[in-house]
């Protein structure tokens, strides 16, 4: 009989925060090689749960089972993989979806899903779904016990025409069957603080897990501040900006920055943690030795419970 996992909005129940790791399925062997490294860095920090991303333009539904199976059967960590609309019809989403269940997956991080590289905007396949509550619908009609993690964006989607109009459609994602939002990745706490208040007056129950990023590279910042539409504070610019040509020192940087974050986070009572960590050993590393420091156990019943 297949291992099935644990429904993980029951982990969100619980008193102590979960910490859960994302990664994405590498294209080649020496990324294969990075990815077990990052993974065996972070062991130590005994995470809630990992996920595997879908490739834009979902060009890696093989690799991100493939990904899935191996950090579950090697790694024995419990896995969510994710699932995108991007370029699949309903029929191919519903026999992805058989084999992910199959396979014993009982957790899905349900998206819409970017378009694939050189495309700026999503265009829905004739035969397939619009919006990430479609996927969610879609999920829940045909396996109504899986447990469905959702996107949710504080600082705005890129694409809605107002925050407002993306709390409504994240309602209607959440309404459709999700049980736990990812929040994109953001910089600044009170961005997120402010978007847990924004979402709990509009009826959003559920848990809003913060997803943190460290930046590694000026390259990258210039990506998240185009695509996603993260605003970068100003005294963690200023510091990027004097660690300019130095990739170790602004490593060291957005490290600290996001331990710091996540610190500030569990403090407050978030129900945990989620690191989107890029497959990179070193900082993961890093990060491990400074949460390792800062998480001591405090239990949600102690702080605020947001
Ligand atoms: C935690 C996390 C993990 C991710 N993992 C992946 C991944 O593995 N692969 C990948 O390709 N991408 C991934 N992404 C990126 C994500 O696919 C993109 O941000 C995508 O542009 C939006 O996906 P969504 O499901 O959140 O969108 P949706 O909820 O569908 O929203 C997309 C846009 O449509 C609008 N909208 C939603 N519903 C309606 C409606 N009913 N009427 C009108 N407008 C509506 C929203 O306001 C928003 O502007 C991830 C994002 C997050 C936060």
């Amino acid at each position: 009989m297949k291992l099935k996992d644990p429904f993980f909005h029951s982990f969100y129940e619980e008193n102590t925060p979960t910490r859960s790791f994302e990664f994405f399925p590498p294209k080649d062997n020496a990324g294969l090689a990075r990815l077990c490294q990052t993974v065996e860095a972070l062991k130590p920090l005994n995470p809630s749960f990992v996920s595997v991303t879908y490739g834009a333009g979902g060009s890696t539904q093989t690799q991100t089972s493939r990904i899935a199976s191996l950090l579950r059967n090697d790694y024995k960590l419990p896995v969510m993989p994710h699932l995108t609309c991007v370029g699949a019809s309903k029929d191919s989403l519903c026999s992805h979806l058989d084999q992910t269940y199959q396979a014993g997956y009982r957790n899905i991080m349900a998206l819409r899903g970017d378009p694939p590289k050189g495309q700026n905007i999503f265009t829905q396949h004739r035969e397939g779904l619009r919006y990430g509550s479609d996927l969610v619908a879609l999920i829940k009609d045909r396996y109504p016990d899986i447990c469905i993690g959702v996107g949710g964006y504080p600082e705005k989607h890129p694409e809605a025409s107002s925050a407002d109009k993306d709390l409504e459609h994240l309602k209607i994602k959440v309404e459709a069957g999700a049980s736990f939002i990812i929040t994109q990745l953001f910089f600044d706490n009170t961005v997120y603080f402010r978007f847990i208040d924004r979402c709990r007056r509009s009826g959003i129950t559920i848990p809003i897990v913060p997803g943190i990023m460290p930046i590694l590279s000026r390259e990258q910042i210039l990506r998240f501040t185009q695509t996603c539409g993260a605003t970068i504070p100003t005294p963690l610019l200023n510091q990027l900006e004097l660690a300019d040509g130095d990739d170790l020192a602004m490593e060291e940087i957005g490290v600290t920055w996001a331990g710091q974050q996540i610190d500030e986070l569990l403090k407050c009572g978030v129900p945990g943690y989620h690191l989107y960590i890029l497959n990179k050993a070193r900082s993961a590393l890093a990060l491990a030795n400074i949460l390792k420091e800062n998480t001591e156990p405090i239990t949600r019943a102690q702080s605020l419970a947001i």
